[in-house]
């Protein structure tokens, strides 16, 4: 009689179809029956000895031990109501107070049963219901319902066109959904239960073997037991279902999308023997450590298939990633391909260029006097650069000349022609997401796809890695190289230890009394209006007190040189700086030319000045977890330990965070503490806003174990069917999943 794609208008009837429509974006019988109840109203017969919570919603049911009118002072015609009701969930009787007791008191007595909906509000140690919503409940079946409030609603649902069901009230869990002011938890319901009048018996994607295998119930029953429970248990298995179908889904989609990407033609990259990857192993000044040699092999072996590797290289700041892709991208060379190497910012991209020519030494210098014969060459091409040094660059580019190119996103975005570029890695995925890797797919010569390496020193939650980026495959740089001291960080609380913030600048006097170099980090420019760099947290403090003012990069580069830094070598870095300013600064640096850049978190990803041994970070309660532990990776990355120092005028839970943070180093515990205090939504990021979410049971935070078991599943069932034409309902699945393209791992820090 209907099917779950009949619009709702000839279910429901057109009026609640429109408001449907308008209030919840819901068209069709689906839609509706997908829109779960978010909390029951329970009956539950279990006693409780835990008393509500301030601002808890309840819903009480019971019998009415007393009422009493009680006058109010200084307005002889209002009268308060109170009763007393008896229920069978809280061990205390409950109160509930009406304000217009004149009123209700004609409703409500003593002896009846009712049920009451409100919110829970203390007085002193005793809490009561104001004003709650009411129902009474008649023992006799043909009596009117009677209620007020957001119960009253429920009442006429119950009276509505099919007679009285007094079924409702007998439900042991009674679903209570998102609703509106026009479109109350009772209309829903109403709908709820018309469509379930009506329906037909739901085709289940899932074949009964699926089922069995993992203990699944059928969809039907999914969907009606969690509009429809009797126990608890129902509403588990429901969920249970329809969770796995979520996951399931978003897993289907993923798996079509790897398999789609791996049966593109890559170019095979076997290397050469006596080529540059060996010249450069033989000049390699350290021994490669385990982990960078396993990783090697395993992108090695992807290199040579004739299909596109997509991987995902993680690794702590400093743990030698970059080594690894360099030699990756040796081989691709010696196999007669071009790379690119591709970084979030300019300062990065010329960082970058800057590192491979040192580390290549004279193999990066074809074409020039003296180079060696195996040697190639490294094209830098940026937005900022001279038209002529662009135009330079792109040459060396479109004739192969170049074999490493490193850029901006502009490198991919722009029509920038390749000789023939076999593979690309990418500095940095949180910054990179899916559509760049899809643009990136399209430079190949002749509908051949480069090979990508992706990497991160962001630790990713594996739940995140499996569920946004399950298309790609994972390596994992866990250790250090040896002789790495361990940044030792410390926590400044500068009210109350001011001294503590003059002893950090002495710190850095004394660093670089020893030759060494020191980093100072705001989270403001200080040029202008309106330039907070950072998004203030929504976890500290109490949220609406009014932070202090942070420290301008600008003022505090002005004050450190006349005062506490004054004599040293002081350098100012910021977004806002010219690009070639920004390039020299960074360079001087680089050479030992400056003892201290005061910097904005420009320098947060990637630069890599081995003799800089402290930081200090100004006002660190405004940085994320993540961009921290990012930050302070940028010292202590040569033979000399490494300090940072966090200094704040936060107290509370803010200082408590920062604690944490200085309270380890490992990057993966440090991404959980991160993930625990976002929100979901900063994960999915843009995919969410603005568009339904398909993710309406799913915690891609917390449902790992679903997430793996349904990644097991659909990348079984692609394997076997690669375009899932056997498997309509599961393909269907798929394509109803968060539209993935869009969904990014965004670090919104
Ligand atoms: P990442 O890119 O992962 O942050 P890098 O590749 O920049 O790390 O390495 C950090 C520093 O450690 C660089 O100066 C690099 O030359 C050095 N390094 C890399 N691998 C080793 C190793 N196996 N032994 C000693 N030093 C290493
Ligand atoms: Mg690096």
């Amino acid at each position: 009689m209907t099917t779950l794609s009949d619009r709702l208008e000839f279910v429901v009837g057109g009026k609640a179809a429109t408001v449907l429509a308008e209030e919840f974006d819901i068209h069709t019988v689906e839609d509706l029956l997908r829109h779960y109840p978010h909390r029951y109203a329970t009956q539950a017969k279990e006693l409780s000895d835990t008393p509500p919570a301030e601002g808890d919603r309840i819903t009480a049911m019971g019998y009415i031990t007393k009422t009493e009118l009680k006058q109010i002072r200084n307005n002889p015609r209002q009268k308060l109501l109170l009763v007393t009701l008896d229920t069978d969930q809280y061990r205390k009787p409950v109160q509930a107070t009406f304000f217009n007791g004149n009123k209700v008191n004609h409703v409500l007595k003593a002896d009846m049963r009712v049920m009451f909906s409100g919110t829970v509000k203390y007085f002193r140690e005793s809490w009561s219901l104001q004003h709650p919503g009411y129902l009474v409940m008649s023992e006799d079946d043909d009596a009117p319902v009677k209620g007020a409030g957001a119960l009253g609603g429920l009442a006429k649902a119950a009276t509505g066109p099919g007679g009285l069901d007094k079924a409702i009230f007998d439900r042991s869990l009674i679903p209570i959904y998102p609703a509106t002011a026009k479109f109350e938890s009772w209309d829903v319901f109403r709908c709820i239960r018309q469509v379930f009048d009506l329906l037909d018996d739901v085709p289940d994607p899932l074949s009964p073997e699926i089922r069995a295998e993992h203990g699944l119930i059928e969809l039907g029953t999914a969907l009606r037991l969690i509009h429809l429970p009797d126990h608890k248990h129902d509403v588990d298995a429901a969920k249970d279902r329809l969770r796995f179908d979520e996951a399931a889904a978003l897993q289907l989609s993923l798996a079509l999308r790897r398999r789609e990407a791996h049966s593109r033609p890559a170019p095979a990259c076997a290397g050469r023997d006596g080529g540059l990857l060996d010249a450069f192993d033989a000049r390699l000044p350290f021994e490669l450590t385990e982990g960078q040699l396993e990783v090697g092999e395993e992108i090695t072996y992807d290199l040579s298939q004739r299909h596109p590797m997509s991987r995902l290289l993680q690794g702590e700041v400093g743990s030698g990633k970059t080594v690894v892709s360099l030699r990756a991208m040796l081989r691709v060379i010696d196999s007669g391909y071009q790379c690119a190497l591709l970084a979030p910012t300019e300062v990065l991209a010329a960082q970058h260029a800057r590192t491979l020519r040192s580390m290549l030494g004279e193999l990066a210098t074809a074409g020039e006097l003296g180079a060696a014969e195996e040697a190639t060459s490294i094209a830098l091409l940026t937005g900022s650069m001279s038209t002529a040094a662009k135009r330079e660059a792109l040459l060396k580019i479109v004739t192969g000349d170049a074999g490493i190119v490193v850029g901006t996103h502009a490198l991919i975005q722009d029509n920038v022609d390749f000789f023939d570029l076999g593979f690309v890695v990418v500095d940095e995925q949180h910054r990179f997401g899916v559509e760049q890797r899809d643009q990136l797919r399209s430079k190949g010569r002749d509908g051949v796809s480069p090979h990508m390496l992706v990497m991160t020193a962001t630790p990713i939650p594996r739940t995140i890695a499996v569920s946004v980026l399950g298309d790609l495959e994972t390596s994992t740089l866990r250790q250090l190289p040896a002789g790495r001291s361990p940044i030792v960080s410390r926590v400044v609380p500068a009210e109350s230890k001011p001294q503590w913030v003059d002893r950090a600048w002495q710190r850095i006097r004394e660093e670089v009394a020893e030759g060494r170099q020191a980093y100072v980090v705001c989270s403001r420019i200080g040029d202008g209006e309106n330039d907070e760099l950072i998004e203030p947290k929504d976890d500290d403090d109490d949220g609406k007190a009014k932070k202090p003012p942070t420290v301008a990069v600008v003022d505090l580069f002005e004050q450190l040189s006349a005062g506490p830094l004054a004599g040293l070598r002081v350098g100012l870095l910021h977004g806002r700086l010219p690009a070639d300013e920004k390039d020299a600064t960074m360079r001087a640096f680089g050479r030992g030319e400056l003892d201290v850049l005061v910097s904005t978190t420009v320098i947060e990803v990637g630069v890599d000045v081995p003799n800089a041994t402290t930081m200090v970070i100004m006002d660190a309660d405004r940085f994320g977890i993540s961009q921290l532990h990012q930050l302070r990776g940028r010292v202590g990355r040569g033979k000399h330990a490494g300090l940072c120092i966090l200094i704040t005028l936060s107290k509370g839970p803010a200082l408590e965070r920062l604690n944490k943070v200085a309270a380890t180093n490992d990057g993966f515990q440090l991404a959980t503490l991160d993930l625990e205090t976002r929100r979901e939504g900063d994960i999915l990021g843009a995919a969410q806003s603005g568009t339904k979410s398909n993710l309406r049971l799913l915690s891609l935070i917390d449902d790992l174990p679903v997430i793996l078991e349904a990644q097991k599943f659909a990348r079984e069932v692609v394997a076997g069917d690669p375009t899932l034409a056997d498997h309509p309902g599961l393909l269907g699945m798929a394509r109803a999943a968060v539209n993935h393209q869009r969904l990014d791992y965004i670090d919104k820090n």
